[in-house]
């Protein structure tokens, strides 16, 4: 994937359609700056809102990844690459997403051990101390638990290892409420109705 060619060609598409970058900006719910960062090939749109702005741009998912108009000859060979393109992209983000939640759950039980630690240490000369850090300590953890499995929620899908279907649970206390080892949670698959170990997969297919 050329970045650099991908975005010349939504500067071209957006000026075509008589668009500045703060207009194009504002439609889609960014900042100018990432509109301009695409348009200088230093990043690419974030996936959720590719879509809205091929509508804008009044071209194609194929033509944005290539990065120029698709005649119809090639567009079967092109769209097939750009699939896996995007695939491989998803996966990626989704990655990302669920280390960061890994990380994130380190530093919140370590941070959590240490303020109960301390608290306990001063306990005998500061009781308030104590009570203030050990309070913080569980909120830390709680707080991390709740944003924890929203990621989890959000990035990827489970299967069902019954009928093989990958989704994403409707609600995030059917997530919040499972149990689980890692991300592989026990939920109720919404296609087949079996109860079972969910593995958490990156990709849809
Ligand atoms: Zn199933």
């Amino acid at each position: 994937m050329d970045q650099m060619k991908i975005g010349k060609f939504i500067s071209a598409c957006r000026k075509e359609q008589g668009l500045t970058q703060a207009v194009l900006a504002e439609k889609l719910g960014v900042s100018d700056r990432a509109v301009s960062k695409w348009e200088n090939g230093k990043n690419m749109p974030d996936v959720s809102i590719i879509p809205e702005l091929c509508a804008l741009l009044k071209i194609d998912l194929n033509e944005l990844f290539a990065g120029e108009r698709i005649s119809m000859e090639n567009y079967k060979e092109t769209a097939e690459k750009n699939m896996l393109e995007m695939r491989k992209q998803e996966e990626a983000a989704n990655k990302r997403l669920l280390n960061a939640e890994r990380i994130m759950g380190n530093i919140a039980i370590i941070a959590s051990l240490i303020m109960v630690t301390a608290g306990l240490l001063v306990a005998e000369s500061h009781p308030i101390v104590t009570i203030v850090l050990c309070a913080a300590g569980g909120l830390l953890v709680i707080i991390y638990a709740f944003y924890g499995v929203k990621i989890e929620h959000d990035a990827g899908y489970y299967e069902c290892p019954e009928c093989g279907e990958r989704y994403v649970p409707d609600s995030y206390w059917k997530v919040v409420f499972a149990p689980h080892v890692d991300t592989t949670r026990r939920m109720t698959c919404p296609k087949c109705g079996k109860r079972a170990w969910q593995k958490k997969v990156l990709t849809k297919k």
